[in-house]
């Protein structure tokens, strides 16, 4: 498999370290809220990565944290200090949730991770092999912390906090094009280096919490606080997947200073080249505009669900257009994949009724397809004209769309060889229903005749057996 590589900004071949494997680590979630289909986007990067390797028969393991902690609502890196943010635009995104919810930090955090899984599973997206809690590897973070400050890669700032010191990892900048002498100091600091660190583009490693803080603080060997958000993915990165990982994947967003900053800690607490390949997903519009809650316009898949969409049309939609150009995505966009969804289902349980046949040349096209980099519109239109071709048996098609389905994950052959799977009964019908079960149960068999006779009326008529009432459909 090829891939576009940020750092080398070029696409390269994905060579694994180890013969047969491959190694994934996503950036995951921060979970204070539901994730929406922009982030969803990102998370099916990862998943069509994995479904590709594996279709060449690597066994992948992928890590994807859950961030319950250190998220900070202003992310942008530009004040990314210590006790200082400890308010406002620097609060903890958890903790703000959890001060608008009434509720515990925790209790908000595992909610929305529970969610996150739902959501996933809607997408068919397969779970990763490990996810660890930020909350959970706080030791992994201090022993990693530790051999930071041993190398002379960190330092205690004036406040108390933990700082990397920037100037002292030669490769700063080479993921997001930032030289270290461009950033600029933060706005929180009037243009003024944050008094507490040595150098502008320093970053906490480590928060000293102020008295007021409660929640989701630890005591360590520099006082009672938090990790700063990048400290986590690389105390939980070298310790689930070790120090040679072969993809690392994330939003684009993440680039800087998530990954700049991630990469130059796991760098220079192992002396060697962590990440082999850095990946970025192009963000996703919505109608044309970011999505954003100011804007009103965070759609979640909840949402789709709500209109009557499959979520897997969502899927699709994304296939339609390749991870690393931005994305537009509208209602009539998945209006249309929902359709095509429904159109393969029919045509792939039609098809399975016919002989089987060897697989199509096309599948080939498919494959090279994704492995050119994830190409999946020129996959998705090579299916197109594989569907439409004449001189493929039908028994080939389906064969073809079946084994396709390994990587594409839109469920196309969920009905076949199973009973059609029944409409539930309207509310009303299921309403008499149980009432005739309870007048039976009562011996009430003038109630029941009526009843008997009502649900006939609607088209619905029942008989009794050994096992209870049955509608005959
Ligand atoms: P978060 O939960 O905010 O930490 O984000 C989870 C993932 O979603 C990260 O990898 C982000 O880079 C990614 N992400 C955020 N917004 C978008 C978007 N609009 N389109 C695609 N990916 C996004
Ligand atoms: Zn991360």
């Amino acid at each position: 498999m090829r891939l576009y590589d940020t750092r080398a900004k070029a696409v390269v071949p994905i060579v694994p370290a180890r013969i047969g494997a491959l190694s994934i680590y996503a950036c995951g979630p921060t979970v204070y809220r539901d994730a929406h289909v922009g982030n969803m986007r990102t998370f099916l990067l990862t998943d069509l990565i994995r479904r590709t390797a594996e279709l060449s028969g690597l066994a992948v393991t992928v890590v994807q944290n859950i961030t319950d902690v250190g998220h900070m609502a202003d992310d942008t890196g530009l004040g990314d200090g210590g006790i200082d943010e400890g308010q406002g635009a620097g609060e903890d995104k958890v903790l703000k949730q959890a001060a608008v919810e009434g509720r515990a930090a925790l209790d908000i955090a595992r909610e929305y991770e529970a969610r996150f899984h739902r959501d996933l599973s809607a997408l068919n997206i397969y779970p990763a092999t490990h996810y660890p809690r930020a909350s959970e590897s706080i030791d992994l973070m201090i022993e990693l912390i530790g051999t930071l400050m041993g190398r002379d890669h960190a330092y205690v700032g004036g406040d108390g906090s933990v700082f990397f010191d920037a100037r002292s990892f030669a490769g700063y900048g080479e993921l997001s094009g930032n030289r270290l002498d461009d950033l600029r100091p933060g706005h929180r600091f009037d243009g003024e280096v944050d008094p507490a660190k040595r150098f502008h583009a320093d970053w906490a490693l480590w928060k000293r919490a102020q008295d007021t803080r409660t929640q989701l603080v630890w005591d360590t060997p520099w006082g009672v606080g938090f990790p700063g958000w990048h400290t986590e993915c690389s105390a939980m990165s070298l310790s689930l997947l070790g120090s040679d990982i072969d993809v690392h994947t994330g939003g684009i967003d993440l680039r800087f200073p998530h990954h700049e900053d991630e990469r130059a800690q796991s760098n220079c607490a192992t002396g060697t080249d962590v990440v082999r390949h850095w990946v970025h997903g192009e963000h996703l519009l919505f109608e044309g505009r970011k999505m954003s809650k100011s804007a009103g316009n965070v759609v979640l898949v909840s949402d789709l669900v709500a209109r009557g969409l499959d979520p897997l049309a969502l899927r699709l939609a994304f296939l339609q257009h390749r991870y690393r150009q931005q994305m537009n995505l509208t209602w009539d966009g998945l209006a249309a994949a929902n359709a095509t969804l429904a159109r393969w289902r029919d045509r792939v349980a039609t098809w399975a009724t016919e002989p089987s046949a060897p697989l199509p040349e096309a599948v080939g096209r498919v494959v090279s397809a994704l492995e050119d980099d994830l190409d999946t519109p020129r996959a998705i239109t090579a299916l197109r004209a594989l569907e439409r071709d004449p001189d493929v048996p039908a028994g080939a098609k389906f064969e073809a769309f079946a084994y396709l389905d390994r990587v594409l994950g839109l469920d196309l052959v969920r009905d076949v060889g199973r009973p059609a799977v029944a409409e539930p009964f309207p509310d009303v019908v299921a309403t008499l229903l149980a009432d005739r079960a309870q007048a039976r149960a009562t011996k009430d068999w003038a109630g029941s005749d009526r009843l008997r006779d009502e649900l006939a009326a609607l088209g619905y008529p029942v008989v009794d057996t050994p096992d209870g009432q049955q509608v005959q459909r």
